[in-house]
């Protein structure tokens, strides 16, 4: 399947394609996968890789990759097929998203966000439990949101860190939804919120509280509140290390009126979600599997003296680099077979073992790609890491993963030691 995308329609013919990172034969993927994740290859790498150093270099959010990604349907890759998206399940998702972070990495870290919105409202509720009226009032729900995607290219975020411990799951959102007629009044603030000035919905995590009601984790609502809405505002500066492109400022709500259509899940199914379907929050993890790719491919390219616009300098010839590169390619090989198991079993209740995998999946990605390209560094030398070539943008976008709650690599180590040595409900009391 051939991308074509604005003046870059021709590009595709010039450049050699790279293979896919997951060879659709060897990992049995369908026809139907394996087009869905090409369609995401060939635009991260004849477009957007081009594009990354700028982004990152000005902070600036990805603007002009987002309006490729409407065009080529993958802002609706996991909205069902009956919506007019292209339906990707969520193993699917994750292949192609991890061939995005390949070539861009902010790119594809606010896509997740973006792509969440459906596929936590699609796939993911498919799943859960509702009755037959509230399953109802959720698909009127979520094609309104489908077709402002479809139809209008409406780009989602989904800010759910306060600075507290909500965003690690112990405790209920500080941002409040008091219902009203019609819908809620929101206050509260977001930090790290990926896309915000550049989204057109902000999917807030909040808690809903009544007059006198106590915040409790069951009562969380996710509403994807307009950003023009009055009251929204955007706060504060963003100059990180990595991940720039992201542009995550602090995002403020203050006395928003909220529409009941504006709710992405209906009440309750976001604490059912959280329990019942863990994978959800594995889903920032393709884009630090497409890192860690990039920090290899990027390292063979370069000893071997073929990376463009280096000169034909072979240094694949000493002994020391040979190891390394083997290291290298026996750590990916390592990350990509227990990445690719975890999303592939990702569902609705899943069993002890493959939460404890998906944990140590988020692990060895977020934490892999950052040694890869540490190594990429180096073994490669100092000329590799100008920053006229990717790697020390890979470097240090790949620095990020371990951060991201509710999953950080500290968090994903605290309940494997746990979940591994206590049953639920069992103490040593
Ligand atoms: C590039 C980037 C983009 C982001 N985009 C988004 C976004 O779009 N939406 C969004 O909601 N968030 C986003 N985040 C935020 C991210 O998920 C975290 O919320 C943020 O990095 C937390 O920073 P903090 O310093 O407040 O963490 P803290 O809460 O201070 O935690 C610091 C560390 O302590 C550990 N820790 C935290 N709680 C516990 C606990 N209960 N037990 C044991 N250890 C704990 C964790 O390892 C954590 O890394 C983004 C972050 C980055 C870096």
């Amino acid at each position: 399947m051939t991308v074509q995308v604005g003046k870059n329609a021709n590009a595709i013919d010039k450049i050699a394609l790279d293979a896919p990172i997951f060879d659709p034969a060897a990992f049995r993927l369908t026809d139907e996968q394996a087009g869905i994740i090409a369609r995401a290859r060939e635009l991260g790498q004849t477009v957007f890789a081009g594009r990354a150093a700028a982004y990152d270099r000005d902070a600036k959010f990805p603007v002009e990759n987002y309006a490729d990604l409407h065009r080529a349907g993958l802002l609706g890759i996991s909205i069902p097929k009956e919506h007019g998206g292209l339906g990707a399940e969520y193993q699917t998702y994750a292949l192609a998203a991890a061939e995005i972070g390949r070539y861009c990495g902010a790119t594809a870290l606010t896509w997740n966000m973006h792509v969440c919105s459906t596929l936590w409202s699609g796939p993911l509720a498919d799943d859960l439990d509702m009755d037959t009226a509230t399953r109802a009032e959720h698909e009127h729900r979520r094609a309104i949101h489908y077709k402002r995607i479809v139809e209008k290219g409406a780009v989602y975020s989904q800010p759910f860190s306060e600075g507290g411990a909500a965003a690690a799951g112990g405790v209920a959102f500080g941002t409040e939804a008091k219902p009203v007629k019609g819908g809620w009044i929101v206050n509260g603030k977001k930090i790290f919120a990926s896309l915000s000035g550049h989204a057109d919905y902000y999917g807030v995590l909040c808690t809903e509280i009544a007059e006198g009601e106590k915040a409790t984790r069951r009562n969380t609502l996710y509403l994807a509140i307009p950003a023009k809405a009055e009251g929204v505002s955007v706060v504060g500066d963003w100059d990180p290390l990595g991940m720039r492109g992201t542009v995550s400022r602090t995002l403020l709500f203050k006395d928003v009126l909220v529409e009941e259509d504006a709710a992405l899940m209906p009440r309750g199914v976001y604490f059912q979600a959280a329990l019942r379907w863990p994978h959800m929050f594995l889903t920032l993890s393709p884009t630090y599997m497409g890192l860690a790719q990039a920090a290899y491919d990027f390292t063979v390219r370069y000893l071997r003296g073929e990376v463009p616009g280096t000169p034909p300098v072979k240094r694949r010839m000493y002994p020391t680099k040979q190891i390394t590169v083997a290291q290298m390619q026996i750590k990916l090989e390592q990350i990509k077979a227990i990445w690719f198991q975890a999303v592939t079993e990702a569902r609705a209740n899943p069993t002890k073992e493959q939460v404890l995998r998906a944990y140590a999946a988020q692990y060895s990605v977020m934490e892999g790609a950052n040694e890869l390209a540490t190594l990429a560094i180096r073994t490669c030398g100092g000329q590799a890491m100008l920053k006229s070539l990717p790697l020390e943008r890979i470097y240090r976008d790949s620095r990020c993963g371990s951060l991201m709650l509710p999953w950080t690599a500290e968090l994903c180590l605290d309940r494997i030691g746990r979940e591994a040595l206590y049953e639920t409900g069992e103490t040593d009391d």
